[in-house]
């Protein structure tokens, strides 16, 4: 999938539409999502043009994906959520059910987070 430079995150790192920050650095931006599925949901994303994990891990240099890793712990330990924990997930592609077509990482934290997915349907 060609990268849509029109998608919503990539308005985001341009500055046309807000976000609420919370860490960045020359690899990432780290915002509060719009529609928080916790008490701490953020999404981290790298400021390269990349659609999905999967477009990053095969086109992205080391430097970017070793910048971006960095960035999410970065954004755990700014949060203050190493020690209590979190969860991160990244979804891809249609059977991953991803909605915006720029590499998202979210990251989920302030409680005791349940099981990891649904098990049924
Ligand atoms: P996906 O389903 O692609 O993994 O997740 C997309 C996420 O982006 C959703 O959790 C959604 O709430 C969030 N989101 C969508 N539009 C916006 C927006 O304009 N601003 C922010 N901060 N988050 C958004």
């Amino acid at each position: 999938m060609a990268y849509d430079t029109e998608n919503i995150f990539a308005k985001i790192l341009r500055g046309e539409i807000p976000c609420d920050k919370i860490y960045e650095d020359e690899h990432a931006l780290a915002f509060e999502d719009i529609n928080p599925q916790a008490p701490i949901h953020v999404l981290v994303i790298p400021r390269g043009a990349y659609v999905s994990m999967d477009d990053f891990t095969t086109s992205a240099s080391d430097a970017e994906i070793a910048g971006f890793m960095r960035a999410v712990g970065n954004t755990a330990r700014q949060l203050e959520l190493a020690s209590p924990g979190y969860r991160i997930l990244a979804n891809i592609g249609e059977d991953g059910m991803q909605e915006v077509p720029h590499l998202h990482i979210h990251l989920f934290g302030g409680k005791k987070l349940g099981p990891m997915l649904k098990t049924t349907g």
